[in-house]
């Protein structure tokens, strides 16, 4: 056994955490950059209960996902006397929020270390500290060590990377996600069934993240289809959250795959949530792989695992493989997911896209290399 596990230095979970979040914040100083979504109205609340409980705050908001230039400009924020930066609400503010405080510390910019399409230095300082507050149940973010930051001009999504990025408290409070409406529930729900799957098949894969994916998995199946029915369905939110939790907690030491290595590119070329994204992938990219793991790597780990993942969400225990990747499709029908055309996908863009998927980061942790053609296979099958 093997493995390297960091995650967020103190994890704090309860409905109705987000009331200690001023006593929590206090611990690293009284000034705070709150770095929110595009509706920082959402965040009023808490900006009150901050600046009641003695923490001066300077509200950033980030419009959409983030980009290298909205980075630049929430890290020479902070740099003006912050003392701790604090992210409030979906995954494109967690992430702004936690590569903020990355750039508010080391110098240069944010393309000196980007990934893929920057010159990938090194982080060498600590962020500023970090408090992670997600307000969906669905990326996980709290819990990772990158930040995915969007570059219009070069068209493509890359990552920030470190371990010195893990958030100093990741403050999860379901109560936070109960006004979320249904389209997000499912498209955010849908990629943390994703970050479930991946990293219980994927290559590095190990004995500790294992634990957080069956569990996750069991809670998605039981909880997803019933929160995207009924929002106020407290119970099936709180689990929802868990779960996301829990992805994050796995991907961040475990890796992804191909349903990451697509939605990457593709959320550089389209406009759509990430979430949804995966979910037009990952039936396709689920039953592929096991066609491919049955030709090629008949006895792999992974065939198994692919099993198990079908036994876990459809509820049988005689369930095959491909019962796992027929539930997945079912459910994204059921929640109404869109295919890629929707989002404005075109065939013509499918090499393209199939070109920078096989170079993704994510890609390198899937259970076995595929073939461009299985790759095309996957889009085709999205669009
Ligand atoms: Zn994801």
């Amino acid at each position: 056994m093997r493995f390297d596990f960091a995650t967020a230095a103190r994890i704090v979970f309860a409905r109705g955490a987000i009331a200690d979040l001023p006593k929590l914040a206090r611990e690293f100083g009284s000034r705070a950059l709150l770095v929110t979504g595009r509706n920082a109205e959402r965040a009023v609340p808490v900006l009150a209960a901050l600046e009641g409980g003695g923490i001066h705050c300077r509200v950033f908001s980030v419009y959409g996902e983030p980009t290298v230039e909205m980075v630049r400009r929430g890290a020479q924020a902070a740099r003006e006397g912050r003392d701790v930066v604090i992210g409030f609400g979906g995954g494109s503010a967690i992430d702004g929020a936690k590569a903020i405080a990355a750039m508010a510390t080391n110098p240069g910019e944010p393309l000196d270390y980007l990934e893929v399409i920057g010159k990938g230095r090194t982080i060498e300082r600590n962020s500023l500290p970090f408090i992670a507050v997600p307000t969906t149940a669905g990326t996980g973010a709290e819990a990772t060590r990158n930040a995915v930051i969007g570059s219009p001009e070069h068209g493509v999504k890359a990552s920030l990377r470190s371990p010195l990025m893990l958030a100093k408290i990741a403050l999860i409070d379901p109560d936070l996600t109960r006004d979320v409406p249904p389209h997000v529930t499912a498209s955010t729900g849908l990629d943390t069934l994703t970050q479930l799957i991946e990293p219980y098949v994927s290559v590095r894969a190990n004995a500790m993240t294992d634990l957080f994916c069956v569990e996750g998995l069991k809670r998605v199946a039981a909880s997803l289809e019933r929160v995207f029915e009924d929002g106020r369905d407290m119970d099936a939110r709180e689990s929802m959250s868990f779960a996301s939790l829990l992805s994050g907690l796995a991907l961040a030491n475990a890796g992804l795959g191909s349903v990451h290595g697509f939605a990457s590119p593709l959320g550089g070329m389209l406009e759509a949530p990430h979430g949804a994204l995966c979910a037009a992938v990952l039936p396709h990219a689920t039953a592929v792989n096991i066609r491919a793991l049955r030709a090629r790597d008949y006895h792999s780990k992974a065939l198994r695992r692919y099993e198990e993942i079908a036994c876990i969400l459809t509820g049988e225990s005689d369930a095959m493989p491909d019962d796992g990747a027929e539930w997945i499709a079912m459910l994204c029908k059921k929640l109404a997911i869109p295919n890629l055309r929707h989002y404005g996908l075109y065939q013509e863009q499918i090499p393209e896209l199939v070109a920078k998927a096989a170079r993704a980061s994510s890609m390198k942790a899937n259970p076995l290399p595929l073939t461009t053609e299985e790759l095309s296979e996957i889009a085709e099958r999205a669009l």
